[in-house]
């Protein structure tokens, strides 16, 4: 059985930064991913936001941890060479009752120690972003508040985790615990067993039943709950930076924001549904969207849409980490007394992509509080290079890059401007992308008006080419998606 200091389970942004956290120090660690992929099931589907705090419940650790959070992501995102955009993020308010609620979040902000926030005039706000709904009265102007890339955040910190000596087990679900003595020494899954010291609990909507495994907190429940969206064509709308609506008491509401890939983004609405898998679209849904959007930009165009997609929040029912507060569905975060080798998490809904440099930090505290020797190592290094994307390049970057490989000369995706040589790069990466969202993912291609009509065929042949595989093993996200069911035609000439 193969032994590590810890164990993974989990590679969302959370598993991902958790993983990272740890790597500076001399500790064997592996992630273990049931996907094929990391960062494919909330981490890869939410609204990018880098919270700036005012929303969470002050007390709560949802609100320390978004807070601690905000001032890192400068360093964060810098050391990780990811998209990143202190855009600032408004609240606006179209009537004299919603002014009243910007008021509240005014103060609680403040409570929560989060800088810089003010409630600014409508004409401010108009100044700022001349789409909004000119009825505005008001808005909650947070300067902290940003915009990310929330798949380049997970991929980052798990390629630097990597890069510095992490494991990243893909395809592999963990089944069970093993345990002695009341202490977890390892776990059980697909792929065969493994030992370890420590098992970090990082599954987000799962993250339920894997603590049930280790019976902890048997009453916790994890309860999906779906966010739709909509993204706007890049041409078409320019938001500046993030509008929210006045929030309601199950979420921040409707909103319309700026991308890191330059789109606006318009949801997402929130349904508490039963299943953990659920990600459909509905009509209802994008009704409430639309509405949504309407009342912060009245002339968003339905024909400016090229996108929908839905990602599921991991709500939690956790009573507030410091009992004094009455509030329920905080995050939990804990090593618990009742089984010793446990990092427990759960219930890391948003703010949770925010928090994460924080919560990856905080792990590491907690471990030291409970005497675990953390020993930094020599060689620890915090940057991970960016790769080259030859649709943010300079003409004279573009020459330059062709000369040196001439994959870079040939455009794979035609919208969104991404070549083979990125293409290959991706496949041969310290996490390699072995499918065709992994790419997309990764490059963007296939996010454009054509939605990958032109790029599928040609990512496919290159996929199996890089791989060594048939064009028939090539899937879209993983076993049982594959493109292709057999071949039709030979080529005279060519081998069968
Ligand atoms: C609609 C929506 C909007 C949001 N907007 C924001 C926002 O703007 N800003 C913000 O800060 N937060 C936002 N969030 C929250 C944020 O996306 C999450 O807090 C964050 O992505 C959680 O990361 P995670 O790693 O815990 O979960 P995940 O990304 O879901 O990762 C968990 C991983 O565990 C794996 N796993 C599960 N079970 C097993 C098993 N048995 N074996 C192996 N692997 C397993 C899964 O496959 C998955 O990859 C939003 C969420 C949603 C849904």
């Amino acid at each position: 059985m193969k032994t590590f200091d810890f164990i993974i389970i989990g590679g969302g942004v959370i598993g991902c930064t958790i993983a990272r956290s740890l790597s500076r120090y001399k500790l064997s660690i592996l992630l273990v991913e049931k996907e094929s992929d990391i960062g494919m099931v909330t981490s890869s589907a939410n609204s990018a936001l880098v919270h700036a705090g005012y929303d969470a419940v002050a007390g709560s650790l949802k609100a320390k941890m978004n807070v601690a959070a905000s001032p890192m992501w400068d360093t964060f995102a810098g050391e990780l060479n990811i998209p990143f955009r202190r855009c600032g993020d408004f609240v606006v308010a179209v009537d004299e009752k919603e002014v009243q609620k910007l008021e509240e979040l005014l103060t609680r902000g403040k409570k929560n120690g989060v800088p810089g926030l003010k409630i600014v005039t409508g004409d401010e706000l108009k100044a700022k972003e001349p789409l909004v709904n000119p009825n505005a009265t008001a808005a909650l102007w947070a300067p902290t508040g940003g915009i990310c890339d929330p798949f380049a955040a997970t991929l980052a910190a798990g390629e630097n985790a990597v890069m510095n000596g992490v494991q990243i087990a893909l395809n592999t679900t963990f089944e069970s615990f093993i345990t002695e003595n009341g202490r977890i020494i390892g776990v059980h899954t697909n792929r065969g067993d493994f030992s370890g010291r420590w098992v970090v609990n990082a599954a987000g909507l799962q993250s339920d039943a894997v603590m049930h495994k280790a019976g902890v907190r048997p009453e916790f429940k994890i309860t999906p709950r779906r966010g739709e969206y909509f993204i706007v064509d890049r041409e078409e709308m320019k938001i500046n930076s993030v509008l929210f609506p006045v929030p309601s008491d199950v979420s921040k509401g409707i909103l319309v924001t700026a991308t890191m890939h330059e789109n606006t983004l318009i949801g997402p609405n929130a349904q508490n549904i039963d299943d953990k898998e659920d990600k459909s679209i509905t009509a209802k849904g994008m009704d409430e969207i639309w509405n949504g959007a309407k009342k912060l930009v009245p002339s968003v165009n339905q024909r400016s849409i090229i996108a929908s997609y839905a990602g599921l929040r991991a709500g939690g029912n956790a009573p507030c980490a410091d009992s004094s507060v009455d509030y329920t569905g905080d995050f939990v975060i804990e090593i618990p007394e009742t089984v010793m080798g446990l990092v427990n998490l759960g219930g890391i809904e948003s703010p949770g992509l925010s928090a994460a440099p924080a919560i990856g930090q905080y792990v590491v505290e907690l471990l030291k509080d409970h005497g675990e020797q953390l020993i930094e190592k020599a060689d620890y290094q915090p940057i991970r290079p960016a790769r080259p994307r030859f649709r943010h390049m300079s003409m004279d970057e573009r020459k330059e890059m062709i000369q040196r490989d001439a994959r870079y000369g040939r455009v794979i995706c035609r919208c969104e401007m991404v070549t083979e040589g990125e293409i290959v790069a991706e496949i041969h990466s310290p996490i390699p992308a072995t499918t065709y969202d992994a790419i997309k993912r990764r490059t963007w291609l296939g996010t454009g008006r054509c939605q990958g009509g032109f790029d599928m065929p040609l990512v496919v042949e290159i996929l199996a080419r890089e791989l060594g595989k048939s064009p028939l093993e090539i899937t879209k996200k993983g076993e049982g998606s594959e493109y292709l069911y057999r071949k039709t035609k030979t080529v005279e000439g060519q081998p069968a």
